[in-house]
């Protein structure tokens, strides 16, 4: 494995920064100054302008410009093969040693974040083996809590599109219809078992329109994002059965800014866990495509102090996103670019790398403590989430940003 690779933007060569020359993601920002959000590479605490770049010549992936819109999807639907050549003419112009450009960059603190690509479709899994089993048994006890499939079939539902948000959107708390205690009739109400779920998003970056194999999907898959699939698991428990989520996961999905890429990624490649019953053939993996993704989630309450909650990683996953995009494929469905597939909550053996606080406070039986004083079962008016991840090199990281959102109280509304 490399270690750090050294840039001219002196820092990207610390061993702390989330952004060295080996990440290079991408993201789409603006900078308040009357110009459009267009698109960028983050390097160091800098963003390397490609808008102004590919104006001047010194990228060039197309015959017309991709680079000045708010999206990345023009420059993924170009395929792999570009993909591959910009991040090789990036490593040039901004390694150490290259002439410096200062001209072309644009400090992070002084940029708003957007979207990175325009999010076409969005589906979550449920491909946690441990999630799985701690809500299951919670749920259904120990004994059933697995369900008979999940061990052959990455089980999924299709989400909302339309409710993904960048980090930094505040979220509001939804109301829904909420089971009464005993026989009680429904009400319609704020969801008091507001939550998080910890998971990483991957991008599909090659459209397909019929079934493709598990190593055909992940040469499809362009990069990878930190995910928070926020639950209403009250609005869950009394609408799920029998079609699975609906209006408990339609609030807001926040993702990070940072497009990490499959590239990037690459060093860091590893097995899924061994499997307990052998997968149908459409489903078994020809090589390594999980990643070991160091991951954490900090809760913050309004004016408190931080705590982190949870430290996990993206390895524990039974299914990889090539798995997943392969079963998504296997009906015929066709796939988009810009599709977005949600990991599924990513929570390891331990009590303390849970993924979710329904977990963590085992269905709000277990309270956690924080460290400013206070419990939490869930989440609370004004407390911000937070997600945070990278693979750990030699000496860098590959790291992904923060993901992060505050929860705003529910709307007053006159049905409650
Ligand atoms: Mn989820």
């Amino acid at each position: 494995m490399t270690g750090l690779l050294r840039s001219w933007v002196d820092s990207a060569n610390t061993p702390d920064t989330d952004f060295p020359l080996n990440n290079l993601p991408y993201g789409v920002f603006s900078t308040g100054d009357g110009t459009m959000s267009r698109c960028g590479v983050a390097i160091g605490d800098m963003i390397f302008d490609l808008c102004r770049a590919e104006g001047d010549g010194l990228v060039e992936p197309a015959a017309t410009p991709v680079f000045d819109v708010s999206h990345w999807n023009d420059f993924m639907e170009l395929g792999p093969e570009a993909w591959a050549d910009l991040r090789t003419r990036l490593t040039e112009l901004l390694s150490e040693g290259s002439e410096p450009l200062p001209g072309y960059l644009v400090p992070q603190a002084e940029a708003t974040m957007h979207l990175p690509f325009r999010v076409t479709e969005y589906t979550d899994f449920y491909a946690g083996r441990h999630h799985a089993t701690n809500v299951g048994t919670m749920f259904r006890g120990a004994e059933n809590a697995l369900p008979p499939n999940w061990l052959h079939i990455p089980i999924g539902y299709n989400g909302r599109a339309s409710s993904v948000v960048v980090s930094g959107t505040p979220v509001r708390r939804p109301c829904g219809q909420l089971k009464g205690p005993d026989d009680a009739a429904p009400r319609f109400a704020p969801s008091a078992r507001f939550d998080f779920e910890l998971e990483m998003g991957a991008i599909v970056g090659v459209p397909s329109d019929g079934p493709i194999g598990v190593a055909e999907a992940d040469a499809a898959i362009f990069g990878y994002v930190l995910l928070n699939d926020w639950s209403a698991r009250d609005i869950q428990a009394w609408e799920y059965q029998p079609l699975g989520p609906f209006q408990a996961k339609a609030t807001a999905t926040t993702i990070s800014p940072w497009i990490v890429t499959a590239a990037a990624l690459a060093p860091f490649r590893c097995d899924t866990p061994p499997r307990e019953v052998p997968l149908l053939p459409y489903l078994q993996e020809p090589g390594p495509m999980l990643y070991d993704i160091a991951l954490e989630v900090a809760l913050r309450p309004e004016g408190g102090e931080e705590t982190v909650i949870t430290r996990t990683n993206y390895r524990e996953m039974y299914y990889s996103s090539a798995q997943q995009l392969a079963h998504h494929s296997s009906s015929g469905c066709p796939m988009r670019v810009g599709d977005l597939l949600g990991s599924g909550t990513i929570s390891g053996p331990e009590k303390d790398s849970r993924g979710s606080l329904l977990e963590l406070s085992w269905g709000g039986k277990e309270p956690l403590e924080l460290a400013g004083g206070g419990t939490r079962s869930f989440l609370q008016d004004g407390d911000t989430l937070t997600l945070r991840g990278a693979a750990l090199g030699d000496g860098y990281r590959v790291g992904f940003g923060a993901c992060d959102g505050t929860l705003l109280p529910a709307e007053k509304r006159p049905d409650w």
